[in-house]
C-alpha cells in the first residue's frame, strides 16, 4: 500500500490532460487510489488481471447473440467505438454553494448503513459508486440507498483498472454491474466512475454508447488511506468550493474514518452554506 503521493494539483491536472484530448488520462489517481484498489480487491475477490478475467462469465446477457448471429457484446463494442465520447465531470455547475458528496467501493454491510445514518441525519443526499458484484452481495443494502433517496452510480463489476483489460471486457465490466444495479434496485445508474480516475478513450466511448455520464471528482482527502478522521475533515474543508465533487470510500476496507469524518464535515459544510446535490 506504499501509494506515491499525488501533487495537489492532481484534479487541476488531469483536467487540462482531458483538455488536450489525451488518451489516457488520470495516471495520477491511478498510481494515488492504489490503496483503495488493493482494499477494495480484498473485498471483491482476486485482484491479478488473469483471475478477474477468468472470472467474467461468457454467457453474460451482454454476451448474448442476436437472431442474426452476431454476438451482440460485440455489436455493442463497435457501437461504442463510433459514439463521440463525453468528458469525465469534475465539478457540478448547479449554482453557487451546491457541491456533490460521492461515496465509492460499496455497498458495504457494515459502513453503507453507518454512511446512510449520517446522511439522514443532516438530510444530505449523495451519490455511492458501486461495485457490481458488491451489489450482487449485499443487493438489499443498495436498495436502501436507493430507497433513502440517494444515487447508485456504475463504479464496474469488480473494481477494475479498465487500463488493464481489452476492450470488449472492459464494456463488460461496465454493463455486467449496470445489470447488477438494476437487479437489485430496479434503477439503471445514469452515471459511471472509473475506479482509480482511469478514463481511456475507449472508456468514455462505451460510457457514452451505454447512456452514462462519466464522473470524476475534485476533492480527495484519500480517506482510504486512512489518515485518521481529522484529516480527512481538514482536507475537505480546505479544498472544498462551489461545484466540488467530494470522493470518499464506504467499501473496500474498514471505512470507520470515513464514517467519522462524514459526521463532522457535513455540519460543518451546512453550516458554511453549502448544499448537497445529486449531479
Ligand atoms: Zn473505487
Amino acid at each position: 500500500m506504499a501509494a506515491p503521493e499525488p501533487g495537489p494539483n492532481l484534479a487541476r491536472r488531469r483536467l487540462l490532460v482531458v483538455a488536450a484530448g489525451g488518451v489516457m488520462v488520470g495516471l495520477g489517481t491511478l498510481a494515488g487510489h492504489g490503496g483503495a484498489r488493493a482494499g477494495s480487491a480484498a473485498q471483491a475477490g482476486p485482484a491479478s488481471p488473469a483471475a478477474r478475467t477468468s472470472a467474467i462469465p461468457s454467457a453474460s446477457p451482454s454476451a448474448a447473440r442476436k437472431p442474426g448471429g452476431v454476438p451482440a457484446g460485440r455489436t455493442r463494442v463497435a457501437a461504442a467505438r463510433n459514439t463521440a465520447p463525453r468528458q469525465p465531470m469534475y465539478y457540478l455547475d448547479d449554482g453557487p454553494k451546491v457541491i456533490a458528496l460521492t461515496i465509492d467501493d460499496g455497498p458495504s454491510p457494515v459502513y453503507t448503513p453507518a454512511v446512510l445514518r449520517v446522511l439522514e441525519k443532516y438530510g444530505v443526499l449523495a451519490t455511492f459508486s458501486m461495485v457490481g458484484e458488491n451489489v450482487s452481495y449485499y443487493p438489499a443494502t443498495a436498495k436502501d440507498v436507493v430507497e433513502a433517496g440517494h444515487a447508485i452510480i456504475n463504479h464496474t463489476w469488480k473494481h477494475a483498472n479498465l487500463n488493464s483489460l481489452n476492450p470488449a471486457e472492459q464494456l463488460t465490466e461496465i454493463t455486467r454491474a449496470t445489470e447488477a444495479i438494476h437487479a437489485a434496485t430496479g434503477v439503471r445508474p445514469r452515471m459511471f466512475r472509473a475506479p482509480y480516475g482511469a478514463w481511456s478513450q475507449h472508456v468514455l466511448r462505451c460510457c457514452a454508447a451505454e447512456n452514462l455520464i462519466p464522473l470524476d471528482w475534485s476533492v480527495d482527502p484519500r480517506d482510504w488511506s486512512r489518515p485518521g478522521a481529522r484529516k480527512i475533515v481538514r482536507t475537505i474543508m480546505k479544498t472544498t468550493k462551489t461545484g466540488s465533487i467530494i470522493l470518499e470510500h464506504d467499501g473496500g476496507g474498514d471505512r470507520s474514518q470515513t464514517v467519522a469524518a462524514l459526521q463532522i464535515a457535513i455540519p460543518r459544510l451546512l453550516d458554511e452554506g453549502y448544499r448537497f446535490a445529486i449531479p
